[in-house]
């Protein structure tokens, strides 16, 4: 069958993992990056093209994977872009997700094109799993637990601290309320019983140690609802230890099933991720195949992780699926 032209849009990042993830795929041909920046000024084993010739290419790109920010590029550019191409997103900032949906379906659906949005691993395969365990228990209690996992919101928040040069924080379970959960006992757990934060933080020249670690611990929001470790760290150290992505984490659902609910069930899918953004990037690849697939199909409009057939992430077909993993 055809190959699939894909373009991707923003090189952050999640960009590098897409051009990355796309080699593993011979159904698909990466054709061009797109950059707001001048292209001349990036280096890539990839034709860089300014944004603003974007449109030049309808017909040329089957699918645009959107790898631009939740916070500021994405409620632009998903818009924008479904009017032009079929796209693939991993917006991720939950309580926007409805109002995004909306904007990005408008959009689609006059233009008739496919957007798959807000997918990755949270929101996107956690998703998949909390819905795939609620509707087959229904009586039942769902838990997420996300780490060992560097939040880079937590660590933007730590670097705006007075006297601090540079710094991480990983968000971790904690052990003790996961094995609750995985007991079965659908535990109460409070914010501070299921993760403490631990940071790693280069000080400013003369900056006050406690003083830095005591505005940590107690920032509201950030910290001051968890246990904070506050480690001390050189700039080396730091940068030799601590500057991959890692993250991960786990759902999971304990139901009571049977005659008087005596029957404990538990569902657990977790991901231990080396690198957060390169596995978003599979996934989104993933999923640009399946988006350019139900278009095919003469679907348009906004999707979701919930509404795009499992087997059309697939590159195999149908009849080889049923043979080999059902
Ligand atoms: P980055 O900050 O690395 O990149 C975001 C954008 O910033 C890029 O598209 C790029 O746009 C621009 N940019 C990148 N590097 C530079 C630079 N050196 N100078 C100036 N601009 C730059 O973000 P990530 O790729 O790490 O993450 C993107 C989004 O992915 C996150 O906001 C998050 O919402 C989402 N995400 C979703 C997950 C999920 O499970 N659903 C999981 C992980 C992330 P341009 O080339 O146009 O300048």
């Amino acid at each position: 069958s055809k190959v699939i032209s894909v373009g991707i849009v923003g090189y952050g990042n999640l960009g590098r993992g897409v051009e990355a993830a796309i080699r593993q795929n011979p159904d698909m041909k990466l054709e061009a990056i797109f950059t707001r920046r001048n292209p001349e000024s990036i280096d890539a084993g990839t034709p860089m093209v300014s944004i603003s010739d974007i449109e030049q290419y309808k017909g040329k790109i089957d699918v645009m994977i959107l790898c631009g920010g939740s916070a500021k590029d994405l409620p632009d550019q998903g818009p924008y872009l479904a009017q032009h191409f079929h796209t693939v997103d991993s917006f991720d900032t939950h309580a926007l997700i409805p109002e995004y949906f909306q904007k990005v379906d408008d959009a689609a659906q006059s233009s008739g094109h496919v957007s798959v949005i807000s997918t990755g691993w949270d929101p996107g395969l956690f998703s998949l799993n909390r819905l795939l365990a609620e509707a087959v228990l229904p009586e039942g209690k769902e838990y997420t637990f996300w780490g060992k996992g560097v939040s880079q919101g937590h660590s933007d928040a730590i670097r705006r601290v007075e006297g601090v040069r540079n710094g991480i924080q990983y968000t971790i379970p904690h052990e003790a309320a996961v094995e609750r959960v995985r007991s079965g006992s659908n535990p109460e757990l409070t914010t501070r019983e299921k993760h403490l934060r631990e940071c790693y933080v280069v000080l400013e020249d003369g900056a006050d140690s406690e003083a830095v670690a005591d505005e940590i611990r107690n920032m509201p929001n950030y910290f001051a609802d968890y246990e904070t470790i506050v480690h001390f760290v050189t700039e080396e150290v730091l940068r030799a230890e601590h500057s991959k992505m890692p993250h991960g984490g786990n759902v999971i659902r304990s139901g009571q099933t049977g005659q008087d609910n005596a029957s404990t069930q538990l569902i657990e899918f977790s991901l231990k991720l080396d690198s957060n953004p390169e596995f978003t990037a599979s996934v989104l690849v993933a999923y640009a195949r399946a988006g350019y697939r139900l278009a095919q199909a003469g679907q348009k409009g906004a999707k979701t992780v919930f509404d795009v057939p499992f087997g059309l992430l697939s590159p195999k077909s149908p009849e080889q699926l049923r043979k080999e993993l059902l």
